[in-house]
């Protein structure tokens, strides 16, 4: 009488499909004890010592060629069938589903190979009670057998060596996507590489949550802020398409109170738009030793190119320590940058630190004027002169108190 047995692997993992084995070994030629003494749980097992049981599996399985002075040749030793359900039909159908139908397409295939009227008995090493027309006498489910039955230790064996070895084939097509680091499972090195969903594949499992959330999550956005009342309507206009965290480092304010009362106001309008915000301290040293040599060139000259290049460089940063791929400025909104300069500096940190910025001029579609209303509707604190004490626009009467 046969005892088939059952097993999986592949339920847990983000990638592929799930591969269910229906085994039994032939009570009219057992394989030799030796062999089977060598069997145990296949997670317990090197990746080396799976694939030498797997072989020999494999050849237990064939007819031996008839050998002189037999008419026959040697009956099998083992039966056994392998289904494989890929990740499309289990983001249709979902993963438990999945697996039931993997197991059942495995024992479909192997009454092809075994007499039904034979089978003593189904034993599946899994918690669901999955019932299958096909056969007369339901499973008997059981769980964590793998080391203790050496039909269900086969049976794992050959169905985790059988997706192993077509994931490996994947994994040559994905160069990149690491597989060796996390081996398809949802590990943090996995979850960062999809950071950038772009990168999810074909063979991802789309309807598990952490995957399905990658996928639907907006693209991270950090978002330079030079002043409130420019940065209103790049929020507004940005908000629905992407995640964004606004990014406060403007060291080229002065005097000390403005900074604070821009500051302040910054902060007020983040709450107002329930955007995420990040206060860098007041660098104003830093500022000055980049503009030195500088001071009294013209407005929209070197003096104002080297402002915008440290704000820029320092966004550029913090995007690459936070892991965030988009990036831009509110610099541009205002008639008084120069955009093609702004441009080429966002040029140059994006390709250093291989970013991808937003080249949006802000200004069009009456950004500027949309910026004045908002700032009205809000009471939001709107300056008037460029900000720092080399601006044309600095009030005189300003006390320094840098
Ligand atoms: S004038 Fe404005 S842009 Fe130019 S250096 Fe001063 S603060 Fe920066």
């Amino acid at each position: 009488m046969y005892k088939i047995w059952i097993d999986e692997a592949g339920r847990g993992p983000w990638l592929w499909s799930v591969v269910a084995c229906a085994l039994c070994f032939n009570p009219e030629a057992m394989p030799p004890k030796e062999f089977l003494s060598k069997m145990t749980d296949s997670k317990q097992l090197t990746e080396k010592k799976r694939e030498e049981l797997f072989k020999e599996l494999v050849e237990m399985s064939k007819s031996s060629p008839p050998v002189r002075g037999k008419l026959e040749g040697g009956l099998p030793q083992v039966f056994f069938w392998v289904w494989v359900v890929d990740n499309h039909v289990i983001d249709e159908i979902n993963i438990k589903q999945a697996n039931k139908e993997a197991m059942r397409r495995a024992i479909v295939e192997l009454l092809r190979k075994v007499d039904k009227e034979k089978i003593a008995s189904v034993l599946v090493d899994w918690k669901d009670n999955y019932k299958f027309d096909e056969l007369d006498r339901q499973p008997v489910y059981i769980i964590g057998w793998d080391a203790k039955v050496t039909e269900i230790s086969a049976a794992s064996i050959i169905a985790k060596v059988f997706r192993d070895k077509l994931m490996s084939t994947y994994g040559e097509l994905y160069p990149d996507l690491g597989i060796e680091s996390h081996k398809w499972y949802g590990t943090k090195k996995h979850r960062e590489y999809l950071n950038d969903k772009s990168k999810i594949t074909s063979i991802h499992r789309v309807s598990y949550k952490p995957v399905k959330a990658i996928l639907e999550a907006k693209p991270k956005l950090l978002l330079h802020i030079c002043c409130w009342p420019d940065a209103t309507v790049p929020i507004m206009d940005l908000k629905d398409k992407y995640d964004i965290t606004c990014f406060w480092y403007d060291p080229n304010i002065q005097p000390k109170s403005e900074y604070d009362k821009r500051l302040e106001h910054f902060k007020k309008v983040c709450e107002i738009e329930k955007v995420p915000y990040i206060e860098w301290p007041y660098d104003v040293e830093n500022f000055f030793l980049k503009i030195k040599g500088l001071e009294n060139t013209p407005e929209k000259w070197e003096k104002c190119t080297q402002c915008y290049d440290i704000r820029l460089q320092k966004t550029s940063e913090l995007a690459v320590e936070l892991g965030i791929k988009y990036w831009t400025t509110t610099l541009n909104i205002s008639p008084h940058k120069d955009v093609e300069k702004l441009f080429k500096l966002w040029d140059k940190h994006s390709l250093k630190n291989n970013l991808e910025f937003l080249k949006i001029a802000f200004r069009k579609n009456k950004g500027f004027e949309r910026s004045v209303e908002y700032t009205k509707k809000h009471k939001i604190y709107r300056q008037n002169y460029c900000w720092c004490i080399y601006s044309d626009t600095f009030p005189k009467d300003y006390k320094l108190d840098k």
